[in-house]
């Protein structure tokens, strides 16, 4: 696990897998961490890097229901979990799918954790919408289209958007359950203004991004879809993104969008 401050008042925690990251966001006395990293010590030591850093986190966000964003409680089992409400009707509509998911993948890996991850207190937010935090307030956008449910969360007198999974550096667009190309495709254009307006864009895999560098990812990513729609099996992937595990996620993009370009 790697801990990146961004601005004295917004860390970045990224997990050794997937690159994926958790970002902390302080306001006054209050602290906010927005999705989390994977592997149990980093879920242990989470609580203390963070108040070494003097962020005394009293709320946890998921930008979606995808099991790897939603493990903020293994790491503070006091605190309830905001989710939009799209994700929130998810979760409902599958009950314990991102524990079976987190099964799946621990057992793949070898993990061993020392308790179940358990969703008790979770929170539906309005999204749009805004989120009062230590006096200030994050900006809630929905972001599907990846998967069926999902909010961007932009914190304006920071500069700092964390977009959820989309804008990553090191993950091409992928169209999961529930997501679609045109979905993608409009989250993408209701984000750019937002991006427009960051200092630092957090994907949910990767590295923060300046406003230069994830408006250069916006557009590769829109080209991308681009070739997935005309159905290329070999399209050019973005330098940095065009690997064999890249290659792979194209094929399930492939099949996922077939004919139809929806999938269910
Ligand atoms: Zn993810």
């Amino acid at each position: 696990m790697r801990a990146v401050s961004v601005n004295g008042d917004a860390i970045v925690v990224t997990s050794l897998l997937w690159q994926t990251t958790a970002t902390a966001i302080r306001a006054g006395e209050e602290a906010m961490l927005i999705d989390s990293p994977y592997f149990p010590d980093e879920l242990e030591l989470l609580p203390t890097v963070l108040a070494q850093a003097g962020f005394s986190v009293n709320a946890l966000l998921a930008t979606h229901g995808d099991f790897d964003h939603v493990l903020g409680p293994l790491a503070f089992p006091e605190l309830s979990l905001g989710v939009a409400e799209s994700t929130m009707l998810r979760l409902r509509a599958h009950p314990g799918e991102a524990q079976r998911t987190l099964r799946d993948a621990d057992a793949e890996h070898y993990v061993r954790r020392p308790r179940p991850l358990a969703l008790g207190g979770v929170q539906s937010l309005p999204v749009p919408g805004r989120l009062g935090l230590g006096g200030e307030e994050l900006e809630l956008h929905s972001a599907d289209g990846h998967v069926s449910d999902g909010m961007a969360v932009f914190a304006p007198w920071l500069g700092v958007l964390a977009c959820g999974d989309y804008l990553s550096g090191v993950e091409i667009p992928m169209i999961g359950p529930g997501g679609s190309v045109a979905e993608y495709r409009a989250t993408l254009a209701r984000l750019a203004p937002v991006v427009e307006r960051a200092e630092t864009v957090v994907p949910g895999h990767g590295t923060p991004a300046s406003r230069e560098v994830a408006l250069r990812l916006l557009d590769e990513d829109g080209d991308y879809l681009d070739a997935l729609e005309r159905g290329e099996e070999r399209p050019r992937l973005p330098a940095g993104r065009d690997d064999g595990r890249q290659r792979a996620i194209h094929r399930e993009n492939l099949a996922a969008v077939g004919g139809g370009g929806r999938r269910g």
